[in-house]
């Protein structure tokens, strides 16, 4: 059996450091906000090449909190990609906000600048956008739609550490880059793990007071503030695996490369360009027969997943929310999309038997 993702194996060289960084932590009774934290914050700001960065509990969280930050009346507008995972919603309407949706590109599955400004009215007071599975957006078009806006660029990075569009890392391009460590993303904790990259120190500060009740000083509370402070020890694992992220992303591409030149045409892949350095959180292809597929390579012991199998806007909790919304484009990509197996633990060969058994579909 190949199996879509195993994080037990993907963790596997880790191990022995590991072991190590947790019982140091153990051992120096020091467990929340301390210089694991502290260290790792340094380490992963130098890597995405930004000013700060700020270790929070989850990717929600960081969402969550770079809104909140900017302090938006109640009932403003957020633009988001209509094909994103629900996360990136769920933040904006946890914020009393309202999430406007964009459809992606057909080709790259990111937003589409050419649909942003249609969408922009009044109320609109930032664009969220989502480098999905590993390719960056079209950052600098967002970027200039937004200053000519005067709106707030935030980027959803969970699924893009060390993404690079036109040299220039995922994370260092809007006011804040927010960025999840979930057990399965390419730099993955062993829990929920969280943390934001910017390069305003005032944004900075006001996220490391929100993340701790407010509070700057102890018992003293400027600001309505949350629980959502990033642990030692995932810290310490988490510095870690940054230093094999490089790696890891890279054998990543290599498993992708294969698939770009072996699988027959008729499987619809995503694209290459050369203004894109993509690290292909997930590797997905389309086709019309997706599920059929699906059941194919199931019984040819390979097993893939959906991501996702249904769009935001037809989510039972998004009635009366954003349902009244129209979007065919993410609803297709919804009906055809398979993500194949493309973990750190795969070999070539393993990537080569599912190749052998796709083309024969
Ligand atoms: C994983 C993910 C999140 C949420 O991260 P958590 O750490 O699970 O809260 C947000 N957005 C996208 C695009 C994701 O893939």
């Amino acid at each position: 059996m190949i199996e879509y993702e195993n994080l037990g194996k993907l963790n596997a060289p880790f191990f022995d450091e590991y072991e190590k960084a947790f019982k140091q932590t153990l051992e120096s009774g020091w467990y929340i906000l301390g210089n694991k934290v502290q260290a790792f914050e340094t380490e992963f700001s130098a890597y995405c090449n930004t000013k700060h960065c700020i270790g929070l509990a989850s990717g929600l969280d960081a969402l969550i909190l770079s809104l909140r930050s900017f302090d938006f009346e109640k009932g403003a507008e957020v633009i988001v990609p209509s094909n994103t995972y629900i996360a990136t919603i769920l933040s904006i309407i946890h914020n009393g906000l309202k999430p406007v949706l964009v459809e992606p590109d057909i080709a790259t599955y990111n937003i589409d600048p050419a649909k942003i400004e249609e969408k922009i009215t009044s109320k609109t007071r930032a664009i969220m956008v989502v480098h999905l599975f590993g390719k960056m957006c079209e950052m600098d078009s967002i970027n200039a739609i937004a200053k000519k806006h005067n709106l707030k660029v935030i980027e959803d990075c969970a699924q893009a550490h060390g993404a690079l569009y036109k040299n220039k890392k995922a994370g260092n391009w809007g006011d804040f880059g927010a960025f999840s460590f979930y057990p399965t993303k390419n730099l993955g904790a062993i829990a929920d793990a969280g943390a934001m990259t910017t390069n305003d120190s005032d944004l900075a500060d006001k996220i490391k007071t929100l993340r701790n009740y407010g509070s700057k000083t102890k018992y003293y509370n400027e600001l309505v503030g949350f629980n959502s402070r990033l642990d030692e020890i995932q810290a310490a694992f988490l510095s870690v695996k940054l230093k094999k992220l490089d790696a890891i992303n890279q054998h990543k591409r290599n498993l992708a490369k294969l698939y770009l030149s072996e699988l027959k045409s008729y499987f619809i892949k995503p694209v290459v360009h050369p203004d894109y350095f993509d690290v292909y959180h997930i590797f997905n292809i389309r086709h019309e027969k997706r599920d059929a597929l699906k059941e194919y390579l199931l019984q040819n012991q390979i097993k893939t997943e959906i991501h996702y199998p249904v769009a935001p806007n037809k989510q039972k909790a998004m009635a009366g929310i954003i349902d009244n919304q129209i979007t065919p484009i993410a609803e297709k990509i919804h009906q055809t999309t398979l993500s194949l197996p493309i973990s750190f633990y795969h070999s070539e060969q393993d990537i080569l038997k599912v190749i052998e058994v796709m083309n024969k579909f």
